[in-house]
């Protein structure tokens, strides 16, 4: 009798495992997940409700890029789409860089933005979906509110 009752527990947990790796969508790197939450409360502030769930987004730190790259965003409209962070550039950036990187993946990912490289006439960046690192001059260290409200425009 307890061996049979151990067998069924087996395969219960088999079958669950199974299950869970066929429906492995909605992956949100725990790093990652500090800034999604704050993604979300600055759109609110400023009157939008991003649906960031998993069947939408799902985001992933891997070392698989190039040293350029430093993430990506692939839109996906049959399943979430993906976000992907270099991870050495995760390691050597500060809260704020990581925060500016993920802010543009999502502006790709989830509020649908294009590449924007255009300047103000001074060269700082009108926004933080310019393409590269000095196509003009990022400020979003001193001027992040203004680029927020830009991103949620
Ligand atoms: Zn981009």
């Amino acid at each position: 009798m307890p061996t049979k009752f151990f067998l069924l527990i087996t395969i219960t947990a088999i079958l669950i495992s199974c299950n869970k790796d066929e429906f492995e969508y909605g992956y949100l790197d725990d790093r990652l997940s500090p800034y999604f939450t704050m993604f979300e409360l600055e759109a609110q502030q400023r009157g939008y409700s991003p649906n960031l769930s998993p069947d939408v987004i799902e985001a992933f730190i891997q070392n698989v890029y190039p040293n350029s790259v430093a993430g990506q965003c692939q839109r996906n409209d049959n399943r979430p789409s993906q976000i992907i962070i270099d991870e050495g550039v995760w390691n050597s950036s500060t809260d704020l860089e990581k925060e500016f990187l993920i802010f543009h993946e999502l502006g790709h990912c989830i509020l649908g933005r294009s590449h924007l490289d255009s300047a103000h006439p001074d060269g700082r960046c009108i926004s933080i979906m310019h393409s590269v690192a000095g196509v003009c001059r990022n400020e979003y260290e001193t001027r992040r509110s203004e680029y927020l409200d830009e991103l949620f425009r």
